[in-house]
């Protein structure tokens, strides 16, 4: 089977939000066809958008995941995927940018850029969503250093379809916004114990 290269973003803030996270990987690499290439190093990082809200956790893992017979199809069918293991567990509809249980959201599909109708199983569990599109890559991951950073653990050197530099220059620039203390390193995924280890 021809298998594609993505990257999925992870986020929580509810609840004990660093084992959502761990379940999350092991969900994420027993799905059908795909593998588990990697996981970044897990941050605390400080809400963007909403911010009276707790402290999030976010991580990125690399997925080789079937290509389908064409990308809108192959992302397409990852996204439901990702949207079935957030009700999975336990995301509600709410604010969007508020506490969540689970985000899973797609950043990069191979050299796929998209911009397409989502099927029914793929709409936001948010409310007053009017965006029924999915964008690849993942339309703000290049301004948020909670997805650049554990981005650049993974795959520094990558340069996404459309964007025209590195993860790695983007995280640096955010990084001079943001500062250094929005995202803290505080665990690393250990593969063997399929688990975090704190740092
Ligand atoms: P943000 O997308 O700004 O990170 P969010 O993750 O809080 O916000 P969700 O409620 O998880 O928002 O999803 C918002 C909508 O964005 C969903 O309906 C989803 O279909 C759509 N969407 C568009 N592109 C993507 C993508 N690349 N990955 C995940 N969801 C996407
Ligand atoms: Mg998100
Ligand atoms: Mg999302």
């Amino acid at each position: 089977m021809r298998r594609v290269r993505a990257y999925v973003g992870l986020g929580a803030n509810l609840g004990d939000a660093a084992s959502a996270l761990a379940d999350a990987v092991r969900a994420l690499a027993s799905l059908p066809g795909v593998r588990l290439r990697g996981v970044s190093r897990l941050y605390a990082t400080t809400p963007v958008g909403v911010e009276d809200q707790p402290d999030f956790r976010n991580a990125v893992v690399a997925l080789d995941v079937p290509a389908g017979p064409d990308p809108a199809t192959g992302a397409l069918a990852l996204l439901v995927a990702l949207k079935s293991l957030e009700r999975a567990f336990g995301r509600r509809a709410r604010e969007r940018w508020g506490p969540r249980e689970l985000d899973l959201d797609l950043l990069v599909f191979g050299r796929a850029r998209l911009t397409v109708e989502r099927p029914p199983e793929g709409i936001s569990l948010d409310r007053g969503k009017a965006d029924r599109l999915l964008v690849v890559p993942h339309r703000d991951a290049a301004e948020r250093l909670f997805v650049l950073a554990p981005l650049a653990d993974l795959a520094p050197g990558l340069v996404p379809p459309g964007w025209g530099h590195t993860v790695d220059w983007a995280r640096r620039r955010r990084e001079a916004v943001e500062g250094i203390d929005a995202v803290r390193p505080i665990a690393t995924w250990d593969a063997q114990a399929r688990g975090w280890t704190l740092i």
